[in-house]
């Protein structure tokens, strides 16, 4: 058995360290919940060790790639001093979109760990799989379900109270581009 393989941890200590990593991300996932933002929140570890966590701040930077995997991938990126993460485990509170699921491919992760799919934009296994389409020239393992019903009930419970804060139907606003008549 290679050296590595030795000090791998037993799978009871791994899906441990799994609930341990997803209810970091599931706090960062809070927070974002608490500043207006999709609660979903990400992790990148190498082994037991935390490189980054990130929470989605696409309201607050008006950045469509914000979203947390993203944020989590650059940071522990950052850390390491390299865009190769291979060796590291990204965590997820929601499966991957096609933008993060590509991103963690492009920075050769190890794994991925997510909580709850996503059926309309879930590209880990539910619309497509990039972490296992035999095309590309990186495939990682998945493990989804991990803390599932924490982040299912947050990401449902924000999405109730949006629809109820709504206001009622009124005339769409204008695009701030559209050029006002001349009339
Ligand atoms: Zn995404």
């Amino acid at each position: 058995m290679p050296d590595e393989l030795k000090s791998e941890p037993s799978l009871p200590e791994a899906a441990a360290l799994d609930d341990a990593m997803m209810r970091r991300a599931l706090v960062a996932a809070r927070e974002a919940r608490d500043r207006g933002e999709i609660p979903v929140g990400a992790v990148v570890a190498l082994g037991q060790r935390v490189l980054a966590v990130a929470r989605v701040e696409r309201e607050a930077t008006q950045d469509p790639t914000a979203h947390a995997e993203i944020l989590a991938l650059r940071g522990a990126a950052a850390v390491l001093g390299s865009w190769r993460l291979t060796g590291c485990t990204l965590y997820s509170t929601l499966e991957p979109c096609p933008m993060c699921a590509g991103a963690a491919h492009a920075a050769q992760v190890s794994r991925l760990v997510y909580a709850t799919s996503s059926p309309k934009s879930g590209y880990a296994g539910t619309l497509h799989n990039i972490p296992a389409d035999p095309r590309l020239n990186h495939a990682f393992p998945v493990t989804g379900g991990v803390l599932e019903t924490e982040a299912a009930d947050l990401l449902r419970d924000f999405f109730r109270d949006k629809r109820r804060a709504k206001p009622p139907e009124s005339a769409p606003k204008p695009c701030p581009e559209t050029p006002k008549s001349t009339l």
